[in-house]
């Protein structure tokens, strides 16, 4: 998973889970505000519930003490009605009556402050004069005007119980308001009472009510018409039915009215709160609530970023792992194909992808040691690393695989910048102070947009190494069509190679051996060739490099080996006298430790003696793994085979070496025999042929095409000549004319 993947994931993660959170906290929020609009409600239900008990308590006890009274003042009202009511003074004081007074049935009165006033036109005062106890509505006073509620209850005749008079006891409304009016909801709320018809019986004088109304009723529709009209309704149903409840209603803001009904003349307590106290109150708390929410979202936001960190530290330990290359500190393979990804798609010029081996690494770090072998590698990434231009990159692999991108416009730019880079890179100052020549191979591949990614692209720079040919100095190859044919065609081979083998298609060929002393026929190598069914011969440097990679030449020398010892024996059966022939056998031998068995096998199922076959091993094979192919050399030495060391003087043995290989025959290589005509290089073969005959070593030289080639030869000694000029490989049956 890419890293914008997963920062994706995550963040849809924490989007989601705020997402959850914040619906969490909504619809919690949601049914904190109904449960408190409904408490506040239930609140108000009984503020106004007691409110209204209070009324009525108030209103009993006023009752009781005025009835208490009537039977006092009943005694001295009817001589006396003036002292009756100085007997009163008392009481008015004590219970803060604006005044207390008694009337006679005509309505006029003697009361507590001196006033002569006539009630008889009083509703209530008739009510009384018929025997029942009363509260009036609120009326005007009649000696200042002032509004008041009057309460009242008959006196009685003691013997004949006929109602001889009215006590009577004036509250000013104001007093009566103090009553009904307690503080609630933080002063906003306030009470009315009104009768049953909706007038009201005790106004309020709280700001925001109804100023100076009459009706409840009118006051609602005149407030807000519209939206009153069905609250209107509803209170109307509740205060005839005589039921508590509530209703909304709107007077410049929306409120609540809960209707409490006092038990007295029919009267209701209204209590009016507006729906903003409730609301403040509940908002408070949702805020609360939502700082809550706030909180648990920074909470876990802190929570996932901390984690996020976390996991982007530990995935930067894992990175830097496989990223950083141990030996140099730079980019690793890994790293590199991922910056080289991107780096493709930014640059608008062509790009390159050069893979890049030193030529002998293994056998410098076994020269100087593996601390000197990284010294070299961190070198080259060093020497490289500075000629990169911005957006190009470096990697160091496995070994001293490296591999790096470089920018270009064109090719010849691209080459001369290789060979500069090369050139710079040719010699190695070790840590004694010696200086090592380089040679490297290097493996280009020119981006062409049709390709596909940047792994593959690495591997077919890789691949351009195989049409390296001229091992030992700085080289480079391309990876263009040419190879990619000999891709195709190598694939072709592959798929044919098995069949082939079954069919008898591969078959020897005999290159005749002289003795240079007397230039007799000393013998010859089988040299392979594949005879394809249309005739056609395939040259063994098409396959054989092929072979070697993919492990099939195993197999093809097993069966030449096969080949060359059935050829003998039929030979010797032929009654000819065959001369020894040498087989090749491949460097990969060295990992089979079964083939020399299966050799020895091989040949004694043959029924040929010993001494028909000869093994040449290649030089480089040897020094490859020397204790290793000691054991392989003795092993057939045991057997009865001479072997030879094939290709002396290609790969980095040195003469020295020699001594530790017990080979039979040396086989100095063809560009020896090339260079013969210079000095330098005639020395050299002389003192080679010298040194192996001191180490009873026989020396064959191959490639020999010319008499110069074959007289200089013959003059140092060179025992055997194997060349065309004295004849190139041929099939079985010309060969055998020569025996
Ligand atoms: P090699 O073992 O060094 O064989 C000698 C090569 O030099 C042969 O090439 C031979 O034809 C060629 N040659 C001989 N005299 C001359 C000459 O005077 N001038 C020139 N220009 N060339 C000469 P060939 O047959 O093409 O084989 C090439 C290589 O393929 C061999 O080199 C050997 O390494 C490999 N090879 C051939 N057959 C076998 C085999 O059966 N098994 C294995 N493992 N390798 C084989
Ligand atoms: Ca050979
Ligand atoms: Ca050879």
């Amino acid at each position: 998973m890419s890293k914008y993947k997963k920062l994706y994931s995550t963040l849809l993660l924490g989007v989601v889970s705020i997402a959850i959170l914040l619906a969490a906290v909504f619809s919690y929020s949601k049914s904190i505000e109904e449960n408190y609009k409904e408490e506040n409600l239930n609140s108000l239900k009984e503020l106004s519930n007691q409110a209204a008990v209070m009324l009525y308590n108030e209103i009993a006890n006023k009752q009781n003490l005025l009835q208490e009274l009537s039977h006092d003042v009943g005694r001295i009202f009817v001589d006396d009605p003036q002292a009756a009511a100085n007997y009163l003074q008392d009481a008015a004081k004590r219970n803060n009556f604006k005044r207390i007074g008694v009337a006679l049935p005509d309505g006029s009165s003697f009361t507590t402050d001196g006033a002569h006033l006539n009630i008889a036109e009083r509703e209530y005062f008739s009510k009384v004069m018929n025997g029942h106890m009363a509260v009036s509505r609120n009326l005007d006073d009649y000696t200042d005007g002032g509004r008041i509620a009057v309460y009242a209850v008959p006196i009685f005749d003691e013997s004949s119980q006929d109602v001889k008079g009215v006590l009577f006891a004036t509250y000013s409304l104001e007093t009566f308001r103090n009553t009904i009016e307690i503080s609630f909801f933080g002063g906003a709320g306030y009470s009315y009472v009104v009768q049953e018809n909706g007038d009201v019986v005790v106004d309020s004088k709280h700001p925001e009510s109804f100023k100076g109304f009459q009706n409840v009723y009118a006051a609602l529709l005149t407030a807000d018409p519209v939206n009153n009209k069905d609250s209107a309704e509803k209170l109307w149903q509740m205060i005839n039915r005589k039921q508590d409840g509530y209703i909304e209603f709107y007077n410049k803001e929306q409120k609540y009215m809960y209707c409490s009904p006092i038990g007295v003349n029919n009267w209701m307590l209204l209590t009016v709160t507006p729906a903003r106290v409730i609301e403040d109150r509940t908002n408070t708390i949702l805020n609360k609530t939502y700082l809550l929410g706030l909180l648990l979202i920074v909470i876990f936001l802190a929570f996932l970023w901390h984690i996020m960190r976390l996991h982007a530290r530990n995935q930067k330990k894992l990175m830097d792992i496989a990223y950083v290359d141990e030996i140099t500190g730079g980019y690793s393979f890994a790293r590199f194909f991922k910056e080289a990804e991107l780096g493709l798609v930014t640059s608008d010029k062509k790009t390159a992808i050069i893979s890049m081996d030193i030529d002998g690494f293994k056998y410098f770090n076994d020269m100087f040691g593996y601390e000197e072998g990284n010294d070299l590698l961190r070198y080259i990434w060093r020497e490289v690393g500075e000629s990169l231009n911005t957006g190009e990159l470096l990697a160091h692999g496995v070994a001293d695989t490296f591999i790096f991108l470089l920018h270009f416009d064109t090719r010849d730019e691209l080459l001369w910048r290789i060979n500069d880079l090369c050139l710079h890179l040719s010699h190695y100052h070790t840590r004694t102070g010696q200086v090592y020549k380089l040679a490297l191979s290097l493996w280009i591949y020119e981006v062409d947009g049709e390709t596909d990614d940047i792994v593959s692209m690495a591997d077919r720079a890789y691949i351009a190494r195989q049409t390296i040919k001229n091992k030992g100095d700085t080289a480079w190859a391309f990876y263009d069509g040419a190879v990619r044919n000999k891709l195709l065609h190598e694939k072709e081979i592959e798929s044919q190679m098995e069949k082939a083998l079954l069919d008898g298609e591969f078959i020897a060929y005999y290159q005749p051996k002289y003795s240079t002393a007397e230039q007799k026929l000393i013998g010859a190598e089988a040299l392979v060739r594949w005879q394809r069914s249309d005739g056609s011969i395939v040259s063994p440097s098409e396959f054989i490099p092929l072979f070697e990679r993919n492990g099939f030449i195993t197999k093809l020398d097993r069966y030449m080996f096969h080949n060359v010892c059935k050829q003998q024996m039929l030979w010797l059966q032929q009654g000819l006298k065959p001369l020894p022939v040498s087989v090749n056998m491949s460097r990969m031998c060295l990992y089979d430790p079964h083939l020399v068995d299966e050799y020895i096998e091989v040949l004694e199922e043959s029924g040929l003696p010993p001494g028909y076959v000869e093994i040449e091993l290649t030089e480089s094979a040897i020094f490859e793994n020397t204790e290793v192919m000691n054991g392989v050399i003795e092993a057939l030495h045991k057997a009865g085979f001479k072997v030879l060391m094939d290709d002396f003087g290609t790969g980095y043995s040195s003469m020295v070496m020699l001594k530790d290989v017990n080979i039979d025959v040396l086989k100095l290589d063809k560009s020896f025999v090339d260079d013969i005509g210079d000095e330098r290089s005639e020395k050299i073969i002389s003192n080679i042929i010298y040194l192996a005959h001191s180490l009873q070593i026989e020396v064959i030289a191959e490639g020999v095409e010319t008499e110069v080639q074959f007289v200089f030869l013959q003059s140092v000694g060179c025992d055997y000549i194997q060349g065309y000029y004295f004849g190139r490989p041929q099939p079985a049956a010309i060969f055998g004319e020569l025996l």
